[in-house]
């Protein structure tokens, strides 16, 4: 009987022993080990918190730009993106040069559920890279893609504004700076990217080397979608005919994460395209397949920033003078700069290379 009793207990404790040892297994403390969550993906706090982490990365909205901050610290930081351009002060560029800027043959469309985005062939040789220099960019930028950001109608629709006015559209097209070998090591510096903003209205016309661009939207309307273009896009005819003037700021993508890498170059003249090229862009489909529209982020605090802008000639006279700079120094200067300017474009006519 005793002996009956003494294997009960040990029964007993043994149960007892391994559902305290299963509780502990269980235990969320447990799996948050440092080591275990530097070794494996296994843990499913770490699992639960990846998640987490990749749905608030693919599920941002332009419903609520303001709440990407708590996901996305930088959207609350102080260089973000888009502005709008109330004043700005004179600086002298140079002129922008943009080198394979002729027609790119197939390229590749995709729907990303955010926007359509416009993107090099994988078989483009190195050296027909389209790219950018000048335009007071320290080195050479290469093109990586171009975008757009459009509303539900023509009122509204560009995320950046100058003297408050909205535009129909905006076009980014996005380079990297080529010192740091490819676009994912250049977004690690606050120099990495720049940024040409477009902005576009609305006019009567059809805008005919837009064509290219809208004429396969509809193969790519569902979130995901993705496509080959038949025609050349020639990327010189989707910049302003006046590349000379442009304003310039320091800021952020104007999506989340909203890092704070991009050099802005926004020209202040326009390009038009009609109402019916701009209402495909209204006919896709985003994420949740809702109609993808007002895909633009709201202007943000200049948080004491400076514009700068380029006038038409590059030249610029000193405001403040100091008392080392007399102002009929600076006049002359200014003088003989925008005398060279002018010189320079009748020669250009002429076709006379200097
Ligand atoms: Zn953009």
């Amino acid at each position: 009987m005793t002996e009956k009793l003494l294997l009960l207990k040990y029964i007993l404790a043994f149960l007892v022993c391994s559902s305290f040892l299963q509780i502990v297994n269980n235990s969320p403390i447990r799996n948050v080990t440092p080591t275990k969550m530097v070794r494996t993906h296994e843990n499913p706090w770490i699992e639960h918190w990846e998640i987490k982490k990749q749905r608030a990365i693919s599920s941002w909205s332009y419903t609520d730009p303001e709440a990407w901050q708590h996901s996305f610290p930088t959207c609350g930081s102080n260089l973000q993106s888009p502005i709008n351009i109330e004043t700005a002060s004179l600086s002298a560029y140079p002129k922008f040069y943009f080198g394979n800027y002729g027609n790119i043959d197939r390229m590749t469309v995709t729907n990303n559920g955010h926007t359509v985005l416009f993107s090099l062939p994988s078989s483009i040789p190195a050296e027909s890279i389209p790219f950018i220099t000048g335009g007071g960019l320290s080195n050479r930028y290469n093109f990586v893609q171009f975008h757009f950001h459009w509303g539900n109608d023509s009122s509204h629709g560009s995320e950046h504004r100058i003297k408050s006015k909205k535009y129909s559209a905006e076009l980014h097209l996005v380079h990297y700076n080529t010192k740091y070998g490819s676009f994912s090591e250049a977004t690690k510096y606050d120099d990495g990217l720049a940024v040409l903003g477009v902005l576009i209205k609305v006019g009567k016309k059809i805008n005919s080397p837009f064509r290219a661009v809208v004429d396969q939207l509809n193969e790519v309307d569902e979130d995901g979608d993705e496509t080959t273009l038949v025609n050349l896009i020639s990327f010189k005819d989707l910049l302003p005919s006046r590349t000379t003037t442009f304003f310039r700021y320091s800021g952020s993508f104007t999506t989340p994460g909203c890092e704070e890498i991009i050099i802005w170059t926004v020209f202040d003249d326009s390009i038009t395209i009609s109402e019916s090229q701009l209402s495909k862009f209204r006919l896709l489909k985003g994420r949740d397949s809702l109609t993808l529209v007002n895909n633009y982020r709201p202007v943000q605090s200049l948080s004491g920033r400076t514009v700068t802008y380029r006038s038409h000639s590059g030249c610029h006279i000193t405001i403040n003078w100091s008392h080392i700079s007399s102002p009929i120094v600076d006049i002359y200067q200014y003088s003989t700069c925008v005398f060279s300017f002018y010189a320079n474009s009748f020669l250009t006519i002429l076709g006379v290379n200097l």
